[in-house]
């Protein structure tokens, strides 16, 4: 059954045009059909004789009035179900569901009941109490889950097959129920019952037909893909598999009591012929009397009142509606439409196809996974009535705030007894923490879309919380590519950068191939981070002294017992002393094994200080970093002494290579780096920046494999040498030379999952085995060379003049289809500073 509402769910969405037309023809024709049955007047209880007006009695008033207000209020109730849904266009669609299917349901009452166009009110209520609004947003967010108009037609296939059946089957054993009550003899009752069975089949009818075509249609018109974002898209991506499984049992009895009520049916209308109908019709015609007697003003009023007082009723209903719905509502989160059960169901299944996903990076443990699902229960009882402060900060006190709900975890935020940036600790749960907090941000920020775009699920933050970031909220993605393979002494690398500048992975390729066939050597120099905190003696004399007490020997051997005490692989190397008056900086430089080495650095130091201190009490410690470190500022003292790792790289390109791959001369490329890199840097007063644009080679480096991005500054110094090689010059000798590089394989970013891996492509992720160190000092080596490769393709671009020709190609290729199609020709050559 389903398979064949799913094929007739996809006939419909994929021939939206054709379907609407015909559904609208079929409607007017329905209309302009002659029906020869005599119209069906709702009679009122009493006609009076004398002034000929319907009369009812007060019981029937009352009766149709709250009839009506229930249904108003049960319409009302609809749409705001669907308006907490956040869409527009769920309450756009639903709306004009109800328009057309309303406006179908009143030319069928018209023309098959033939009642009179002064009964159409009560017509019109039933069918609004009746109509399910329900299902039709179901559908609706079936379809809405479709990322591209490809997708369109077997989402609402999907829903229509997923809902069709129920629908149909509801559809059976509401007519027949209400049916029965078209044999009760009742008159009034008779056709208030053939209303209802036609509310009923109308807005199946449309449900089936009209209702996928349009939704279709306005999918197409409206490229209203990925509104609810990436989460909800996943989650109701999840309803397609695991939702509407409909219980069989419940079913099964729908089918028999369906059964059952056609025999009912089949032996009740046996018998009742036409001239039947009319005999019955009109033994309940209407009583005549006469009310002509009473002509008094109490009579009067009365009268008046009772024709009314129904339509009073329903107007001060009506504005009240209008009134809450314009100043009083509040968005409240989704929950209608997916019950709780199923909502933990979706999210046990996202969670396990996450964690199959992450099989080679474990993301959760079990007991992780287990306080998820607990935390996700205590979100479904987001809707019971919120426990009270008190009763919320004795649940947190207890430590147990991983039951509360959000939004009392909020409550609590709010009001200072839980720090915001302790949410994840609160609540034992990384995600969670991160969730409530996006909640607050947006409530402050009062822009509930703000974040959508900001993913924050599927990370592992245990390993950020309190190593790399504070107050997360998300994570950004970067794109990663890769330049390579980089020939670098005698083994072949595949960098990975992360960048959002277009040609620059594509020209540092270039450079790999230009430098493919003689590759790159590479020296490290020396490796030794520091740190120089400043100190305040009473006078230079004293200042002068600790200079003295710092150069002797045994002193600094002293100093270095403190230091190495630290850590297992900080080792001092020396200390250097900068006097300025009585202040003094003292800088020490140490190996830091495979660590950047920053904090390792500041614990040694920290610990000389006191040793230093022993010494001379006078002392003034100002600060544990003086800046003539110098750590994330540019300085001239890195570039001429050093800092991190110190590496040198050199190549030779063939002349044959330089025109055939870089498209220019070695004359004209070092004439360039003359001009440029030396003259141009020196008149800009340049401190290491000798060089065409190390930095963009070593930040994209940096971020791919976790390092410390502001640690550019320095890491980028770099003096770039161009020289004409061989017998006739005609070869091209190219070297880099970068004194302070500031990097590591262990610490900092480089733990977490994304960027472990990109180390492990370059084979030096962690910890080096067996030589501590090792692997930092590596990952130095292909920092440099493979900035020697994005200057030469750079240099060669502005040689031969075609750097804003392929920028401008790059940068604002912005469709997908057009970057692509650039990127294929490029490789043919046709790009001249870029190459794939
Ligand atoms: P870290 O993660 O603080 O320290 C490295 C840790 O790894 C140490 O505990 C070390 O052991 C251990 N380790 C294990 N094997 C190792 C090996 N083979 N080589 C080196 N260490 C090894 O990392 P860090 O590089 O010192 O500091 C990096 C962080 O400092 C980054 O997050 C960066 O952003 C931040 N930073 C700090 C400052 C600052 O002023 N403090 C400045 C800039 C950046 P031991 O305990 O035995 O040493």
């Amino acid at each position: 059954m389903s398979r064949l509402f799913g094929m007739y769910g996809r006939m419909c969405a994929s021939r939206p045009w054709e379907v609407i037309v015909a559904v609208i023809t079929f409607t007017a024709c329905f209309l302009t059909m002659e029906n020869p049955r005599k119209p069906v007047p709702i009679t009122p209880s009493t006609t009076c004789l004398g002034c000929k007006e319907d009369h009812f009695h007060a019981a029937d008033v009352v009766v149709m009035t709250i009839i009506r207000c229930l249904a108003i209020l049960y319409s009302y109730h609809q749409f705001r179900n669907l308006q907490n849904l956040g869409s527009k266009y769920i309450l756009g669609i639903a709306g004009l569901f109800v328009v057309f299917s309303s406006f179908v349901f009143t030319s069928a009452v018209l023309n098959i009941l033939q009642i009179e166009l002064v009964d159409l009110k009560d017509a019109l209520f039933f069918f609004l109490l009746l109509i399910d609004l329900s299902k039709a947003a179901k559908l609706a967010q079936f379809a809405l889950i479709s990322s591209n108009e490809d997708e369109i037609a077997s989402c609402i296939a999907k829903g229509v097959s997923v809902l069709g059946p129920t629908i149909t089957l509801d559809t059976i054993v509401e007519t027949l129920v209400i049916g029965v009550g078209t044999l009760s003899g009742v008159h009034r009752l008779e056709i208030l019952s053939y209303f209802a069975c036609l509310s009923v089949i109308v807005n199946y009818i449309i449900f089936m037909t009209f209702y996928p075509a349009c939704l279709s249609l306005m999918m197409e018109l409206g490229k209203v893909s990925n509104f609810y974002g990436e989460e909800q898209a996943g989650v109701t991506k999840m309803l397609l598999e695991e939702s509407e499984k409909s219980n069989p049992a419940v079913q099964r009895v729908k089918l028999i009591m369906s059964i059952g009520l056609m025999v009912v049916h089949i032996h009740s209308r046996w018998s009742i012929t036409n001239n039947d109908y009319q005999e019955g019709l009109n033994k309940n015609q209407t009583e005549k009397f006469d009310c002509t007697e009473d002509t008094s003003f109490y009579g009067y009023v009365m009268k008046q009142f009772a024709l009314s007082a129904d339509h009073i009723v329903i107007l001060i209903l009506l504005i009240t509606l209008m009134i809450k719905f314009i100043f009083f509502e509040s968005k409240e989160p989704l929950r209608e439409y997916v019950e709780p059960e199923m909502i933990r169901e979706i999210k046990k299944g996202i969670h396990r196809q996450k964690r199959t996903i992450s099989s080679s990076v474990e993301v959760q443990t079990d007991v992780e996974y287990n306080r998820y699902i607990e935390a996700e229960n205590s979100d479904e009882q987001a809707n019971d009535a919120p426990r009270s402060l008190q009763d919320c900060l004795k649940i947190y006190r207890a430590d147990e705030a991983n039951i509360l709900t959000d939004n009392e975890i909020v409550m609590l935020v709010d009001t200072k007894h839980v720090p915001a940036y302790n949410l994840e600790k609160a609540v034992k749960n990384p995600e969670r923490g991160v969730k409530i907090r996006r909640k607050i941000l947006e409530n402050t920020l009062k822009r509930t879309e703000s974040l959508i775009n900001l993913p924050f699920r599927n990370y592992d933050y245990s390993k950020v919380l309190g190593a790399c970031c504070e107050n997360v909220i998300g994570y950004i993605p970067v794109p990663v590519g890769i330049a390579g393979p980089l020939l670098m002494d005698d083994k072949k690398y595949y960098i990975p950068m992360a960048t959002t500048e277009g040609c620059l992975i594509a020209s540092t390729n270039r450079g790999c191939r230009a430098i493919e066939k003689s590759g790159i050597k590479t020296r490290l120099i020396s490796d030794g981070m520091t740190r120089a905190p400043v100190v305040r003696f009473p006078s230079i004399v004293k200042a002068s002294d600790a200079v003295t007490w710092l150069k002797d020997s045994d002193n600094f051997a002293t100093m270095k017992k403190s230091f190495d005490s630290t850590s297992r692989f900080a080792k001092l190397q020396k200390i250097t002393t900068h006097i300025a008056g009585r202040y003094l900086f003292i800088r020490f430089v140490a190996e830091t094994g495979d660590a950047m080495g920053m904090n390792m650095i500041s614990k040694g130091t920290e610990c000389c200080l006191q040793t230093l201190y022993r010494h001379f009490p006078e002392m003034e410690i100002l600060s544990l970093s003086g800046n003539v470190c110098t750590d994330k500022k540019p300085s001239a003292i890195n570039w001429l002494q050093n800092r991190g790792k110190s590496v040198v790289c050199e190549c030779i390109i063939s002349s044959e290579v330089v025109s055939s791959v870089l498209k220019t001369t070695t004359k004209a490329l070092v004439d360039l780096n003359i001009s440029k890199n030396m003259v141009g840097s020196a008149i800009a007063g340049s401190i290491g920046g000798f060089n065409a644009h190390a930095s963009n080679i070593v930040t994209a480096i940096f971020i791919a494999t976790g390092q410390d991005a502001a640690q550019n500054i320095s890491s980028s110094n770099c003096m770039t040498i161009m020289e004409p090689w061989g017998e006739k010059g005609e070869d091209l000798y190219v070297s880099c030379t970068m004194p302070s590089i500031e990097i590591g394989t262990i610490g900092g970013g480089t733990i977490l999952p994304a960027q472990s891996a990109c180390l492990d492509m370059l084979g030096v992720r962690g910890p080096h085995e067996d030589v501590p160190g090792a692997n930092a000092k590596q990952l130095a080596r292909i920092v440099c060379a493979s900035v020697l490769a994005g200057e030469v393709s750079l240099m060669a671009a502005l040689a031969s003049g075609h750097l804003v020709r392929s920028h401008l190609k790059y940068n604002r290729s912005y469709s997908g289809k057009n970057a692509l199609g650039l990127g294929l020709s490029c490789g043919g050559g046709s790009v001249d500073s870029c190459d794939r």
